[in-house]
C-alpha cells in the first residue's frame, strides 16, 4: 500500500473504504495460509526434498488439503508419480583454520559432488590474475593449462575469491574445476571461495568432483583445511509425485490451470532448507484459491497442480507436459505462482509482455481495486513450472512477489522471516482475474 498517493486517498476516501470492505469480504484472514506455511516448513517435512521422505510427506499433506476442500481427482488418485535421478547431498562438514563452518550460511557443496572423506594433502593456490591474463591469447592459455595441470597434481585446489571486471571471465573461473581429470580428483577436494551470496541448488548427476563453495570471509593467505567430508548419494530412480485436483466449472470445455511447486531443497546434515517463500507461500496461495472456488463455482473448470521436483530443474512440470492427464489444448490459461510471500513492492509477471490482453485485464482490475502497488512486466523466462507448458504453446503467466528480505535458497528463508504482506490482496486480484478471463 506504500505507493498509493496521498492525493487519491484524499480525493476518493469513500471509494477506497468501500473497496477495503470488499477486500475483507473475500480475503478473510491469514490464519489458514499461515498454518499451511508453518506446517510445510516444519522439521517434519525436512525441507520438502530428498531426505527423510520430506517431499513425499509434503505431497501427502497437499493431497489431504485437496481432499478436505473437496477437489475432484482426475482418474482415481490425486497423484501423478514419476521417477527421476538425483544426487542427494546428505551431509557435509568443513573445518577451516580451527573453525567449524555452517552449511548453507558459510559454505555449500557443489550439487554434483561425490562423497569424500578428509585426506591430508598440500594446497595448490589457483592464480586468478594469471588466469585472466592467460585468456588473452591461445598461446598464453596453453602455457597456463600446462603449468596448472602440473602444479595441481596430488593437491587440494583452492580458488581464492576474486572479482573479475568481465562477468564472463568470472563464470569461466567458476567452471574451471571441471577441467581436472576424474583420476586426479579421487582423494582431493576443491575449495572455491566466493564473494557471491551462497545459493544452494540440486543436480540430477553426480560427477567425479568434490567441491566446496565457501564464503570469502573464511579465506586467508595462511589457509588451513583441518577437516572436511561430503556424503553424497546418487539415486537413479527417486520416486516423486505431482498432486492434482479439479473443480468443475459452468463451462467445462475450457480449463484454467493453477500451479505452484511444493518441493524445496531438502536437508543437508542438520541444516534444513525450509523454503517458506520458495515455495510454501505459493503452495498456500494455490490452496487458498482452491478453497475459494470450491465455494464459488467458477466459469471455467479449474485444475490445481502442485508440482514436485521444481528445484531440481522443473522435473515435475516437464513430466506432466510429457504425460498430460488431459489434452493441453484445453487449457485456456495457466497461472503459476512461485514466491508469493512478500509483495510490499508489488508483483512481477513472466510472459506478461507476450499475453498482453490478459495483462491488460489484470492491470484493469488492479487500477480499479488497488490491490498491489505495481505489476511489473517481464518477457519469457524459463525459471519456474509455467515454462514447460509455455514451450508447447500453453498461454501462461508466472507471478512472483517483489520485496521481502531477499532470503533465497538458503536456510534463512523460513516462516518467521516471511511477511505475507501482499498475500490476501493478491488472492483477491487473481480471483477477479480468473472470474473475468
Ligand atoms: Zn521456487
Amino acid at each position: 500500500m506504500k505507493s498509493f498517493s496521498f492525493v487519491s486517498l484524499f480525493v476518493f476516501p469513500l471509494l477506497i473504504q468501500s473497496q477495503m470492505i470488499n477486500a475483507q469480504q473475500t480475503a478473510t484472514t491469514l490464519d489458514f495460509p499461515k498454518t499451511v506455511i508453518r506446517e510445510l516448513t516444519s522439521d517434519e517435512f525436512s525441507g520438502r526434498g530428498y531426505v527423510d521422505d520430506g517431499m513425499g510427506k509434503a505431497a501427502d499433506y497437499v493431497a489431504t488439503q485437496f481432499k478436505e476442500i473437496g477437489l475432484k481427482k482426475i482418474g482415481d488418485s490425486y497423484f501423478q508419480e514419476f521417477t527421476m535421478p538425483i544426487n542427494i547431498i546428505e551431509d557435509a562438514e568443513l573445518k577451516i583454520n580451527g573453525k567449524e563452518l555452517k552449511y548453507g550460511i558459510d559454505f555449500l557443496v557443489r550439487p554434483n559432488s561425490k562423497s569424500q572423506k578428509y585426506f591430508k594433502r598440500d594446497l595448490y593456490l589457483f592464480d586468478p590474475v594469471k588466469f585472466s591474463e592467460a585468456l588473452t591469447s591461445n598461446q598464453k592459455l596453453t602455457e597456463f593449462i600446462g603449468e596448472d595441470m602440473k602444479a595441481q597434481h596430488l593437491k587440494h585446489i583452492v580458488f581464492p575469491p576474486y572479482q573479475f571486471e568481465i562477468d564472463s571471465i568470472g563464470s569461466y573461473y567458476k567452471d574451471w574445476p571441471n577441467f581436472y581429470r576424474p583420476d586426479e580428483n579421487r582423494d582431493r577436494a576443491i575449495f572455491f571461495f566466493t564473494k557471491d551470496k551462497l545459493t544452494a541448488s540440486l543436480s540430477l548427476e553426480q560427477d567425479s568432483i568434490s567441491e566446496f563453495i565457501v564464503s570469502d570471509k573464511f579465506y586467508s593467505k595462511d589457509l588451513k583445511i583441518d577437516n572436511y567430508s561430503i556424503q553424497a548419494n546418487f539415486v537413479k530412480d527417486f520416486k516423486a509425485r505431482n498432486v492434482i485436483g479439479k473443480i468443475e466449472g459452468e463451462n467445462p470445455d475450457s480449463l484454467i490451470v493453477i500451479t505452484a511447486h511444493y518441493d524445496h531443497l531438502g536437508k543437508v546434515g542438520n541444516t534444513i532448507f525450509r523454503g517458506a517463500s520458495d515455495n510454501a507461500s505459493g503452495t498456500a496461495f494455490l490452496i487458498e484459491l482452491a478453497k475459494y472456488f470450491s465455494n464459488h463455482k467458477p466459469k471455467y473448470s479449474l485444475v490445481f497442480i502442485a508440482f514436485a521436483a521444481e528445484e531440481a530443474g522443473l522435473v515435475g512440470s516437464s513430466w506432466f507436459v510429457e504425460h498430460p492427464m488431459f489434452p493441453l489444448s484445453e487449457i485456456k490459461f495457466l497461472l503459476n505462482f512461485d514466491i508469493m510471500g512478500a509483495g510490499e513492492n508489488g508483483i512481477q509477471i513472466v510472459n506478461s509482455s507476450i499475453f498482453t490482453k490478459e495483462f491488460e485485464l489484470l492491470n484493469q482490475i488492479n487500477s480499479e481495486k488497488k490491490l498491489t502497488p505495481q505489476i511489473k512486466k517481464r518477457g519469457e523466462a524459463c525459471n519456474s513450472d509455467h515454462c514447460p507448458f509455455f514451450m508447447v504453446g500453453v498461454p501462461s503467466f508466472f507471478t512472483y512477489t517483489l520485496g521481502g528480505p531477499g532470503y533465497y535458497h538458503d536456510p534463512l528463508d523460513a516462516a518467521d522471516t516471511l511477511n505475507l504482506e501482499g498475500f490476501l490482496n493478491l488472492k483477491e486480484l487473481f480471483i477477479e482475474f480468473i472470474e473475468q478471463l
